[in-house]
């Protein structure tokens, strides 16, 4: 079923169009991949999607409901949640702690309940494909490891919909490998995805959708041959 649509979404800097009149459907349980060249609109129509950029020109649906994205605390309110390209942690703190740190800065939380900290980013990490121990220290972690982390951090607030902008740029291939099992993962566990690749062997491997930008307007969507969950 559809989960989020985008119906003439334009936004402008100075004279750069950087969006103009996008239309776009993420279904439940799908993964769309967004490509294309540099500059054509990929970052900010998923910076649209992730309430940190507003649209000039509009409008947006959430399961069928007109929404305002206005925030990233409202994003994360209506089931989006993102983790953007070089993901900020403390290095200085281990895993669990970086799990909860986006949480606790957003809510104003001190970090008080130690026991249900750990419990609850366990539970998070258990998601992930590869080990990764709650009190291991960020810096132990390969870069590959911090990706997953930092996609995995984004379940706290339990999202339909998780935005990612390039979460594979300079990874090694295996490193590559294991982000994009772990976006599979999450489709399998029922969310959807999207993000922003450049790695067209592996977008064509995984994605449900591949959504070409060009110029600020999406000038293709291919679905890609082995659409097997419903929609
Ligand atoms: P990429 O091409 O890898 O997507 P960019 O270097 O174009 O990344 O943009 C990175 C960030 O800088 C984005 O958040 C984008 O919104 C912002 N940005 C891009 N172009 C400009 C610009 N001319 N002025 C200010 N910010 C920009
Ligand atoms: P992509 O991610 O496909 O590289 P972007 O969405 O980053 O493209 O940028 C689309 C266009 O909008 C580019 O021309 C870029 O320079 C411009 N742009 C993006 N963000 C900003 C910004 N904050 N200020 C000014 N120009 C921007």
């Amino acid at each position: 079923s559809t989960l989020i649509e985008l119906r003439g979404i334009s936004k402008r800097y100075g004279n750069v169009e950087a969006l103009r009149d996008v239309n776009l459907v993420v279904q439940t349980r799908q993964i769309v991949a967004v490509v294309g060249d540099s500059g054509a609109g990929k970052s900010t129509l998923v910076h649209v999607l992730a309430g940190l950029v507003q649209p000039d020109a509009g409008s947006i649906a959430v399961r069928g409901e007109t929404v305002k994205l206005d925030s990233v605390a409202k994003a994360v309110e209506l089931g989006i949640a993102s983790a953007f390209q070089q993901p900020q942690f403390c290095e200085n703190l281990d895993v669990s702690a970086n799990i909860f740190l986006g949480r606790e800065m957003r809510q104003g939380l001190s970090m008080r309940d130690d026991a249900g900290m750990y419990a609850k980013a366990r539970e998070v990490l258990n998601t992930l494909s590869t080990p990764v121990r709650a009190g291991q220290s960020i810096a132990s972690l390969s870069g590959g490891q911090r990706q997953t982390v930092a996609i995995a951090r984004t379940l706290l607030n339990n999202p339909s919909l998780i935005v990612l902008d390039e979460p594979t740029s300079s990874l090694s291939v295996t490193q590559t490998a294991e982000v994009l099992d772990y976006i599979v993962r999450l489709r399998s566990a029922g969310r959807s995805v999207i993000m922003v690749c450049h790695d067209l062997p592996n977008v064509f491997a995984v994605a449900d959708r591949i959504v070409v930008m060009r110029h600020g307007t999406v000038c293709a969507v291919h679905a890609t041959a082995d659409t097997t969950y419903e929609e």
